[in-house]
């Protein structure tokens, strides 16, 4: 029994109402409380470590009644998209209920449905970009394989980001960085020496990115002679 004077204790999760971006109804998601978000480490492409529950796992929206699932990134989804949508996710989704507190396995699930959402609805390569990208953190906590080939393909899309010009919204420092990083780690040193070179050799960029990347290529660097 609940007495007046009783304290309530403050759970890392919360509940808010989110609006399905397909079929506009709506639905209840866990969100995560900023208090419990410690961050342990972080890693040299910006993948945090968290000390016990992590944000990112309930990055992903996933509707109950439709089974869409989206992120805070998504555009509204054009009306020549929802047909495709409809015909190739809605009408086979397999529900799986991910709208509780979320393990490691259902926060990649939850990913995988967005990716796939993402590409239905024709979003843009930065935020196909940024899905594999957390879907190789994701694995990377569970020490999996399946981490690598996430790596390349967040590499793929944000290199076309970067071809298509598609940086006017972006931070374009950023984008090379992240570029050069995920090269060197999939063992691309000289790629990653010139999206590198771009970055440090561009005057116009954010200075702090060209400092923590001048950084960065020290280190790697330094990696590479110890090998
Ligand atoms: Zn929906």
């Amino acid at each position: 029994m609940i007495t007046s004077g009783s304290v309530q204790p403050v759970l890392p999760l919360y509940d808010k109402e989110m609006e399905c971006l397909y079929c506009n109804k709506t639905f209840i998601t866990k969100k995560v409380r900023s208090k419990f978000i410690i961050i342990k480490k972080r890693d040299s492409d910006f993948c945090n470590h968290y000390e016990s529950v992590n944000p990112y796992s309930y990055e992903v929206f996933v509707c109950s009644h439709c089974n869409f699932a989206f992120t805070e990134k998504f555009q509204p989804i054009k009306n020549t998209r929802k047909g495709i949508i409809k015909e190739q996710y809605i009408d086979n989704a397999a529900f799986t209920n991910l709208n509780g507190e979320r393990s490691l396995e259902q926060a990649i699930k939850a990913f995988k449905l967005a990716l796939l959402c993402a590409a239905l609805a024709g979003e843009s390569s930065y935020v196909l970009a940024g899905l594999c990208l957390k879907l190789a953190w994701l694995y990377r906590y569970d020490s999996n394989n399946e981490e690598t080939r996430f790596l390349k393909n967040a590499l793929d899309n944000y290199i076309k980001t970067y071809e298509q010009g598609d940086i006017a919204a972006l931070n374009k420092a950023s984008l090379l960085y992240i570029i050069g990083e995920l090269e060197n780690r999939l063992g691309g040193y000289e790629r990653a020496r010139r999206w590198f070179s771009i970055l440090l050799n561009d005057k116009a960029l954010d200075p702090k990115i060209v400092k923590i990347a001048k950084n960065r290529w020290q280190e790697i660097r330094y990696e590479r002679t110890q090998e």
